[in-house]
């Protein structure tokens, strides 16, 4: 038997929040709502940066995207297999990229102080920024390129 298929129905919101997730998955690194913006303006997605952002905050509360603060205090989203569960990241200042890091001795750590503080709800987060190895690459051999050779 044919399988025939029929496209549902889909409500204007929830296929612009597909979009915007799509974008999350295909970069799989950590972008503002500005860029995620520009990338889907690139497209040809006629959409306003306030709705980016409004979908934005409900693929994170619907638990399909991570959101974390920039050392600039930018506001940065990705798409996060474990947006659901509490986790850490390392992140690329340069490109973005993304590990998700579990660091149970961070876990442990936080309710020994807790405890001692004698505090309850008790959260935290602990986000690492530095390059990424790709990064680091292109940075030396752009250096190398650009010394000079030694006059004798
Ligand atoms: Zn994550
Ligand atoms: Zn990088
Ligand atoms: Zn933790």
């Amino acid at each position: 038997m044919k399988r025939i298929k029929i496209a549902a129905p889909v409500k204007r919101n929830s296929t612009r929040r597909d979009k915007i997730h799509q974008v999350l998955t295909e970069k799989r690194s950590f972008l503002s709502s500005q860029e995620i913006h520009k990338v889907l303006i690139r497209q040809g997605i006629s959409i306003g940066i306030a709705t980016v952002y409004r979908q934005l905050e409900s693929l994170v509360q619907q638990g399909r995207a991570d959101t974390i603060i920039s050392p600039k205090g930018e506001r940065l989203y990705s798409n996060c297999s474990q947006a659901e569960t509490h986790h850490h990241h390392i992140i690329c200042r340069i490109c973005g990229a993304a590990e998700e890091l579990d660091i149970p001795e961070v876990e442990k750590l936080s309710k020994i102080f807790a405890q001692h503080h004698k505090y309850t709800d008790v959260s935290h987060s602990l986000e690492l920024f530095g390059v990424c190895f790709s990064c680091a690459s292109i940075q030396s051999s752009s250096i190398k390129s650009k010394r000079k050779p030694k006059l004798s």
